[in-house]
């Protein structure tokens, strides 16, 4: 979720993976579609609401993904398009206006409202970007309203939150040349996360510190000039070795002395680096295969084979995005697969065929392998767990040791019941 960015003077990236072949597929995929980002971007945006525009298949997906949080007032919704509203565009639009007033009017506390689109065949007939403009207009300025796609045509999992960011580009103020260079973190961090980063940084005497998406729509923080940024190449910042890096980069772009860079974050370091010490035996040499899912998984892989000494065989993502992935990618072992996109059929058969000791993968997939006796890991669980940074390093690591550990429990009485 959280944007890459590296040291700026590293010499050209080599080695590991960086020049390995992709295995590209383009066949069926098992993967949630981008409505799913609405899940964890609703708990960051504190003064948004989603509303999704699809049938009830996209209300079963939200409701059932967010499960827990409908206890809490929701600040996601769906309004469902139907084949009545097929009778005629006009009647869609008018529905979906009069669906958007009741709730504006109910909800007075929404500040910024994103309409999501969705692939049913009603909802892309309607032009939401015209819609979120006309509705725009009338509930300006008490309540923006932005579109953003998270069809399961166009996007998967990850890839909503990627849109949701993409719409909010364009309302960023725009800076002057005066302004002072501020840092922005890309990506829904849990808050916890990011204001141990922020305390990291004014440690460091970075004191202008911005983070897209903001908690507030008027805390947005602004670009420029001419909307100008400059992305910062860094490993992901997981565990003691990705987290420095990350840091680090940041550091190096804004002229902080080297000592006193060390010095703030070695506590941090030490602290990741002997609670990952904890995890190593049941994790050291085993073998790793990653479905594609979030867009993660290169950086997890290096993260679990560098620091904690697994094996990763294959390593699928649903995009490979090779500037973003530079300083990860010499990272891996060379032996690794590399696959982008999916064929789901002919992955599952590589998987069997080398039989990983652990499987990471969507719910759809996680029993049917679980029943071949593979020890699988739900990807979900990474993107809803605070898993960025020093002290989340061992919780990293716990995801992966626990379903190990669990198979290591279980398999004595399964051999004693066989
Ligand atoms: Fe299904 Fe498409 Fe709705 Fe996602 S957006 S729940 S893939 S119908």
């Amino acid at each position: 979720m959280t944007a890459p960015a590296a040291l700026l003077d590293r010499s050209p990236a080599s080695g590991g993976c960086a020049e390995s072949p992709v295995l590209r597929e383009r066949g069926q995929r098992e993967v949630f579609c981008g409505l799913t980002g609405i899940v964890w971007l609703h708990r960051k945006m504190q003064d948004a609401f989603f509303l999704v525009v699809g049938s009830r298949t996209c209300a079963h997906l939200i409701q059932s993904a967010a499960g827990v949080m409908i206890f809490a007032e929701p600040r996601f919704g769906t309004a469902i398009m139907e084949e009545k509203d097929l009778a005629g565009l006009t009647d869609a639009n008018e529905e979906l206006d009069r669906v958007v007033g009741r709730l504006l009017e109910r909800r007075p506390d929404i500040k910024l409202l994103f309409l999501v689109g969705s692939c049913p065949s009603e909802v892309i007939k309607l032009d939401l970007a015209r819609a979120a403009g006309r509705l725009n207009d009338i509930h300006a300025p008490h309540t923006r309203v932005l579109n953003y796609s998270g069809s399961g045509i166009e996007t998967t999992f990850t890839q909503g939150e990627d849109a949701c960011l993409a719409a909010l580009v364009p309302q960023m103020p725009t800076l002057s040349a005066a302004d002072p260079a501020r840092l922005l973190i890309v990506g829904a961090l849990p808050d916890v996360v990011e204001d141990q980063f922020r305390r990291l940084f004014a440690q460091m005497g970075i004191q202008h510190v911005d983070a897209l998406p903001a908690r507030r729509i008027e805390d947005l923080p602004g670009v420029g000039p001419d909307r100008g940024a400059q992305r910062l190449e860094a490993l992901f910042p997981f565990g003691a070795e990705g987290t420095t890096d990350w840091l680090h980069s940041a550091a190096k772009a804004f002229g902080v002395d080297e000592m006193l860079f060390r010095s703030v974050v070695a506590p941090g370091r030490e602290r990741a680096a002997r609670a990952l010490e904890r995890f190593r035996p049941a994790l050291d040499g085993k073998s790793i295969f990653f479905f594609p899912d979030s867009q993660l998984e290169i950086p997890l892989a290096r993260f679990l084979s560098r620091e904690l000494g697994m094996v990763p065989l294959e390593v699928g993502t649903p995009y490979l995005h090779r500037p973003h992935l530079s300083r990860e990618l010499p990272l891996l072992p060379s032996a690794t697969v590399l696959s982008e996109g999916q064929d789901v059929d002919r992955q599952l058969d590589r998987c069997r065929a080398v039989r990983p000791d652990l499987s990471v993968c969507g719910l759809g997939l996680a029993n049917p392998l679980e029943m071949e006796g593979l020890t699988t890991k739900w990807s979900i669980e990474l993107v809803f767990s605070p898993v960025h940074g020093f002290d989340q390093a061992a919780d990293l690591a716990e995801l992966f040791a626990r379903p190990m550990n669990r198979k290591g429990r279980l398999s004595p009485s399964i051999r004693g019941a066989a």
